[in-house]
């Protein structure tokens, strides 16, 4: 007779127990539209199925009828940039668990899987390097004109703004002072000066000022209903001479129209991001030079953030459904 060993998972007044010699037979979906590293799959199988869970894959799929239907006998979810919206919860009877292998959690209804009990989880940390990568690449795309003819300029001795300084926004101030970069940073949200004492990075009291100051701006922010259209005209008409806006958090934190506004009142400002604005076209082919989109996101895309995302994100629900590990839940 096996050891059954319960794990509780408190909803408010509701108490769910699973049993987890009695959740062997358990199904881990991995639905990817855009797949992971081969490397990463296997990973995620190994691990799902040592824990004597089963493992299926949804890729590359092109209508959500496909996904309803896979995770309508689905234990556990494991996804990327796809979306679970309070459709596909309801779909999926038997969801215990969602797990978005990397940072941002804006594709899940987190009100949805909440309201059936779902835990909803992140990989934070482990796609950040390939963001932070992507940034500083940016600045040099950008500095060098897009790596056409014409004197470009260093990113060396210029002052490097990061907004928001969670894991990518460190790793991205770490590898600014690298360059020979004065890296200032704000974040509301942390109030231990050590955090940025100890990178030689100089935190700033506002937003403002951050603005004010940076000859390339990071942005790092999450989409949330606080931040969604925040950087805009104001804060982007108050940059240096020559300042470069990088994004690689999302769209929706930016203003498009106050940004096209900036961009066409200063045509020193340039403006590079990874998730192509709504605009995308027009703005292309207005700000020439001065304006570039990433053809698809691609901050996370490389082997090693894939691994690290994937992997994690296995290790993560085999660790809730045997030790009932809640840490990187998110919609508590
Ligand atoms: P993180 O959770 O580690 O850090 C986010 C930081 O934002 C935290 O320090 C938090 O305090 C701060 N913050 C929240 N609201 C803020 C506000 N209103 N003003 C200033 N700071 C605020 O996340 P991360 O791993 O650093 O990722 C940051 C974002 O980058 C993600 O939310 C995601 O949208 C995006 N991202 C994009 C890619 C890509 O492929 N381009 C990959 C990973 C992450």
């Amino acid at each position: 007779m096996p050891t059954i060993v319960p794990y509780t998972y408190e909803k408010k007044e509701e108490k769910i127990v699973y049993f987890t010699s009695l959740l062997k037979d358990m199904k881990v979906l991995v639905a990817t539209e855009k797949p992971f590293a081969a490397e990463a799959v296997n990973g995620i199988k190994e691990i799902c199925e040592a824990a004597g869970y089963q493992v299926v894959l949804l890729e590359k799929y092109t209508d959500k009828a496909q996904l309803l239907e896979a995770v309508a006998d689905a234990d556990a979810l494991i996804i990327r940039s796809d979306k679970v919206t309070a459709e596909v919860i309801e779909a999926a009877r038997n969801l215990k668990i969602v797990v978005r292998a990397g940072a941002g959690y804006d594709n899940v209804d987190l009100a949805a899987a909440s309201a059936r009990g779902v835990v909803v989880m992140n990989t934070p940390g482990q796609n950040s390097n390939a963001v932070a990568e992507l940034a500083l690449a940016m600045m040099i795309y950008m500095s060098r004109n897009r790596f056409t003819a014409g004197t470009g300029s260093e990113i060396q001795g210029k002052t490097l703004g990061i907004h928001a300084y969670g894991n990518v926004g460190k790793l991205v101030g770490r590898k600014g002072k690298a360059m020979g970069m004065n890296v200032i940073a704000y974040d509301p949200f942390i109030t231990d000066d050590f955090v940025f004492e100890n990178d030689g990075v100089r935190k700033v009291g506002s937003v403002e000022e951050l603005y004010a100051q940076s000859d390339f701006l990071s942005l790092h922010i999450p989409a949330t209903p606080a931040t969604k259209g925040s950087i805009g005209y104001e804060l982007l008409s108050s940059m240096p001479k020559g300042a470069t806006l990088v994004n690689t958090a999302r769209k929706e934190v930016i203003d498009e129209q106050g940004l096209e506004k900036a961009l066409d009142e200063r045509t020193d400002l340039k403006y590079i991001t990874d998730i192509a604005p709504d605009a995308v076209e027009h703005l292309a082919e207005k700000f020439g030079k001065r304006f570039f989109a990433t053809p698809k996101k691609m901050g996370a895309e490389t082997a090693e953030a894939n691994i690290n995302a994937g992997l994690a994100a296995a290790r993560q629900i085999v660790d809730f459904f045997v030790n009932g590990t809640t840490k990187f839940q998110v919609n508590k």
